[in-house]
């Protein structure tokens, strides 16, 4: 039985072959962002999956920064941005990492919670998981706990969740 959250997703879904390049099917979630209903219920059942098991959440640039600050907000608790790679100022952990053509890095602040604080991870798909592990990795440098991973759609035949460690994951739709 469907939650009512994979149930916006799976009619409001957007799927476009061969873009931003050849062979790539791109899934668009901005219909579901752009949906007010559909929105609530992301943000409902990311923060009841993880509910007391967070005292911050991390939204990876740029769709991750859209649900985390609505589960920030609804969870009452903080909110980090994790930016990719020079565009923090001042100390920050960096963490490089290979896309499926050439590589990437993500960086985070630090100093900005409590050592041991339970952070929970946004995203809006886990692909090949390798932004969410480097991600994961920065939680740990910085002196964090990592609650969980939640992410709006999980693409299962690249097997990302494996990359992820035992790591509570939870994807609304998984296809
Ligand atoms: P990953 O391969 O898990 O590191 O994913 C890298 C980033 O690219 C994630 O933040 C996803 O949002 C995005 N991404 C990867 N594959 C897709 C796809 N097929 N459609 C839309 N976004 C994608």
């Amino acid at each position: 039985m469907p939650t009512p959250a994979a149930t916006h997703v799976n009619t409001l879904l957007a799927s476009y072959p061969n873009f931003p390049q050849p062979g790539i099917l791109f899934r668009d979630l901005n219909p579901v962002f752009a949906d007010a209903a559909a929105f609530r219920a992301l943000i409902d059942e990311l923060a009841g999956r993880f509910a007391g098991e967070f005292d911050a959440v991390a939204g990876i640039e740029a769709r991750g920064f859209l649900l985390a600050a609505a589960v920030g907000y609804a969870a009452d608790v903080a909110v980090l941005a994790v930016r990719k790679g020079g565009k923090l100022p001042g100390a920050v952990l960096t963490e490089e990492y290979d896309l499926e053509y050439g590589s990437a890095c993500l960086e985070l602040e630090i100093g900005q919670l409590a050592a041991g604080s339970r952070v929970l991870v946004l995203d809006d798909v886990l692909a090949t998981g390798g932004t969410i592990a480097a991600t994961s990795r920065l939680i740990g440098r910085a002196g964090y706990a990592l609650a969980g991973v939640g992410v709006v759609l999980e693409l299962t035949e690249l097997e990302g969740r494996g990359r992820l460690g035992d790591v509570a994951v939870h994807a609304i739709v998984a296809l």
